[in-house]
């Protein structure tokens, strides 16, 4: 059911009185964040008849800009719930592939098609057509509840537990009262701020301009990366555009604009000549968003009655595209070792302890991962005038395809318990 306006108002004496209620509504399990680890975890769970409310602060799924990569091991996951032929016959690309051109050399960065798996590539599918495909899915089930245009803005708390959400949507303020409240609002969580937890950061030494420009049908699929002296360039397709990042150094955007836009467009055509034919359609610096890339991940994961998943526990560095992968897999992970508990209506501390304990170690060690690939490969390049080198252990056998097991797979297996 997708609610978009107030229903059943009660009275309830116990809320904010800074707030006048319209309704309160009850569920076992509040989550707050449609996007790929709150959509997931709320499919995952009604499959199981657990009452579960969806909030997504959007009005729609529509994101500009966000990463619209399906790895292998959400492939796996799909098939698990019986989703992947219908999810592989709405309109996508396959890379199978990621390939690096510098101006001497193109070389393999991660070679999919060498694992084994039954789906070895990412399937380049918006991320809009895969969260509407999950969360349709998740409307078969009666227990499910999405409400769409509700931000959330506070907590209920009571003895020291989280006990709900109050969200501000149509009509006014709303409650939630709930036995688990899920924080899976993403990269800049309300959640993860009012619950005060406390983060451990890292500083990638990039930031990123995103844009999109028409992309040819002739043109080679997938994705690609360009690597020029001082540049870097990676290039996603979505069907007939690219989704273009440009990195730059962190802290290089002002001078960026300062230059002008006809010094990013010339910059562009630099490191990708084939695009001289198209860049004239960026016209304004409205086309261009910015993204400060941040790595982090909170100490301790949860609360008495509530979780953090997905970026809001763990903000992921855009190397390897591994953002929607890792919240996924946070999702599974909830649902297996959650959904019991909620059949009792009764959660410990401890099982929400045992979500961070599976999922901590993968997140540190793909952080890892990504901050060596920045620190060895990315600052080198955004720094210095040097042509980029692939690293020579690309070439041993024994570790090249390391990074493609590493975005494709993650660094455990998750599957979907039954
Ligand atoms: C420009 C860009 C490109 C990216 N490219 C890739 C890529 O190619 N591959 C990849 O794997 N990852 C990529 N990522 C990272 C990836 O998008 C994230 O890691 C992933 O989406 C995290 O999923 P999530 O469900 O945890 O959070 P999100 O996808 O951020 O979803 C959070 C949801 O919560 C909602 N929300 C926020 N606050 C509230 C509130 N107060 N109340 C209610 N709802 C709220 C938001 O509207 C949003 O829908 C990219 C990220 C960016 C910014």
């Amino acid at each position: 059911m997708t609610t978009h306006l107030p229903t059943n108002p009660i009275q309830d004496s116990s809320v904010n009185p800074a707030h006048d209620i319209v309704d309160v509504q009850t569920t076992d399990c509040c989550i707050v964040g449609g996007g790929p680890a709150g959509a997931v975890l709320a499919l995952l769970l009604a499959r199981q008849g657990i009452p579960v409310m969806l909030l997504e602060a959007h009005k729609d799924f529509d994101r500009d800009f966000r990463g619209d990569t399906i790895h292998p091991s959400v492939m796996q996951i799909m098939e698990e719930l019986g989703l992947s032929d219908r999810l592989l016959q709405l309109p996508h690309a396959k890379m199978r592939q990621i390939n690096v051109k510098t101006p001497e050399d193109t070389f393999t960065l991660a070679d999919f098609s060498h694992l084994k798996t039954d789906y070895p590539y990412i399937t380049m599918l918006p991320q809009v057509k895969f969260l509407e495909f999950i969360t349709q899915e998740a409307q078969k089930y009666p227990n499910f509840q999405l409400v769409m245009g509700a931000n959330v803005q506070e907590l209920i708390e009571e003895d020291g537990v989280i006990k709900g959400v109050r969200y501000r949507g149509g009509g006014g303020w709303h409650e939630i009262r709930a036995i688990l409240t899920i924080g899976a609002d993403g990269r800049h969580s309300r959640l993860r701020q009012m619950g005060g937890f406390e983060s451990i950061e890292t500083s990638p030494p990039m930031d990123i301009l995103w844009f999109r420009l028409p992309r040819h049908p002739e043109e080679t699929g997938g994705g690609m990366g360009r690597f020029a002296p001082g540049h870097i360039v990676a290039m996603l397709d979505r069907g007939d555009e690219w989704q273009i990042a440009y990195v730059i150094p962190k802290g290089g955007y002002q001078q960026l604009r300062a230059s002008g836009l006809e010094e990013l467009k010339k910059s562009v055509v630099e490191i990708v000549p084939e695009l001289s034919d198209r860049v004239h359609n960026l016209q304004d610096w409205s086309q261009i968003a910015f993204l400060s890339v941040e790595s982090s991940r909170v100490k301790r994961w949860y609360h008495s009655g509530l979780l953090l998943i997905g970026d809001a526990a763990h903000i992921m560095s855009p190397v390897g595209g591994v953002g929607i992968n890792y919240a996924i897999q946070d999702a599974v992970v909830a649902a297996n070792v959650l959904s019991k508990p909620l059949q009792n209506k009764h959660v410990e501390l401890s099982d929400l302890a045992k979500v961070q304990r599976q999922r901590e170690l993968p997140t540190r060690i793909i952080q890892a991962f990504q901050t060596f690939i920045q620190k060895r490969v990315f600052a080198p390049v955004l720094t210095s005038n040097r042509t980029f080198q692939p690293p020579a252990w690309l070439r041993w056998p024994i570790l090249r395809d390391l990074p493609a097991r590493l975005i494709a797979l993650g660094v455990f297996p998750v599957h979907v318990k039954t």
